[in-house]
């Protein structure tokens, strides 16, 4: 480690708020799928910015949308109107195929803003007594970290010394679609879900699940509302998770990836009758919709589709899934994923999975732990073949490995 590593490090630690436990490397520059240390070596990023940096570091089309606007106007407030938002809406819209659009800045809002949303809707439409409405969540879940958020989260360490929290949650198994109809009262205005729960460890819901899970919603007037802020935009191979299991969110969130990673940018898109319930003065947000954060999500919707990253997620992610299931390691408990998020889980005799991102990165590759046991993978969605043949060499020699 080179001094000026250290000084970074220590400066941090000595300053900062200790919220995080950062792998020690110090990154000072990105291009594509790769990032650079302060000491010039060169890493494969296979986290993304959980999944933010789909388009790849510093998206030369991103940037260039971002340098031009940001020249031109930043920021209007929403006080006034600005000749990026409506364009942004347009295309989004029509790219999601969505009805209605609120634009936010972190996810964690867009989640905030859409527990509003439906709540108003359950109120205002639905006829829920005042007070009364039931939103239904998962079991790990992560949707953020707000007051509102964390209160419905079953994550000790998230949670724990935090509240008091809100009421009007009830919290379910993921995946069970019989505790879904169980949980169903006539106050229930939403079933709020991740298509694939990410921060848990990638778990995929058994096939049909959410298949059921709409007709559900539907026949009791629920609104369902997923949230893809991690799954969305090409990370899974589709543009939407949703379209996986051939179904429609009434409620949809997205967010990290819908600025390529240059700007916080996140959106509730919803039909006609949630977001038609807010009106004037009872939701907003100062940075929300700016004309920076619009120009710059415009750019970085069209690359994604015109580059066709979200058919190469599915190529690679497949061709990356293969490529670890036959790995043969005693460590490996479990390798799954869907498009380009991908997770290996270790078996816990194996040592936790932060010692072998902690090799990984000795490898070039910087991927991250979660949950003590498994290692999530999700490259940049313009990861070639060549580049994830080398990044499972480096998995299959690195998950060899005894650190138990
Ligand atoms: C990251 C994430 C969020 C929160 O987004 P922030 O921008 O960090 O507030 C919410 N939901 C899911 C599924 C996420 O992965």
């Amino acid at each position: 480690m080179s001094s000026s590593v250290i000084d970074y490090l220590a400066t941090e630690a000595r300053l900062g708020a200790q919220n995080y436990a950062p792998i020690g490397v110090v990154l000072s520059r990105g291009e594509g799928v790769w990032v650079w240390d302060t000491d010039g070596n060169r890493y494969l990023d296979c986290l993304s910015a959980y999944s933010a940096l789909n388009q790849g570091h510093c998206h030369p089309k991103i940037l260039a949308a971002m340098v031009e606007q940001a020249s031109r106007l930043t920021l209007t407030s929403r006080a006034f109107h600005n000749d990026q938002l409506a364009l942004f809406y347009e295309e989004i819209a029509a790219l999601t195929g969505s009805h209605k659009v609120l634009p936010m800045n972190s996810g964690a809002e867009a989640v905030e803003s859409a527990i509003k949303s439906v709540r108003k809707w359950g109120y205002e439409v639905k006829g829920v007594p005042d007070g009364q409405a039931e939103i239904i969540v998962c079991a790990d879940n992560f949707h953020g970290r707000t007051l509102g958020i964390v209160g419905f989260s079953t994550d000790p360490e998230t949670r724990t010394h935090f509240g008091p929290f809100a009421p009007g949650f009830r919290i379910i198994p993921f995946g069970d679609v019989k505790a879904l109809e169980r949980a169903i009262t006539q106050n229930t205005v939403a079933f709020l879900v991740e298509p694939i729960q990410g921060e848990a460890g990638v778990i995929i819901p058994p096939v049909g699940y959410f298949t059921e899970v709409r007709q559900l919603c539907t026949a009791h007037n629920v609104m369902l509302v997923l949230d893809e802020i991690q799954t969305g935009l090409g990370r899974t191979g589709k543009l939407l998770a949703e379209q996986h299991e051939g179904i429609e969110a009434d409620v949809t969130l997205l967010g990290k990836a819908l600025s390529g990673g240059f700007y916080p940018v996140s959106a509730v898109l919803s039909n006609n009758d949630v977001l038609g319930t807010l009106r004037p003065g009872q939701h907003g947000s100062t940075f929300g919709g700016n004309p920076l954060a619009c120009a710059v999500a415009r750019a970085a919707m069209r690359v994604l589709v015109e580059e066709g990253m979200i058919e190469n997620a599915a190529t690679q992610g497949a061709r990356f899934l293969q490529g670890l299931k036959d790995i043969r390691a005693n460590t490996i408990r479990d390798v799954r994923g869907r498009g380009l998020m991908l997770a290996v889980e270790l078996h816990p005799e194996a040592g936790r999975a932060r010692r072998y991102c902690e090799a990984l990165q000795a490898k070039g590759i910087l991927a991250k732990d979660t949950h003590e046991h498994t290692i999530r993978i999700a490259p940049p969605l313009v990861i070639t073949s060549d580049q994830v043949d080398w990044a499972l060499e480096q998995f299959a020699t690195t998950l060899t490995l005894d650190f138990s």
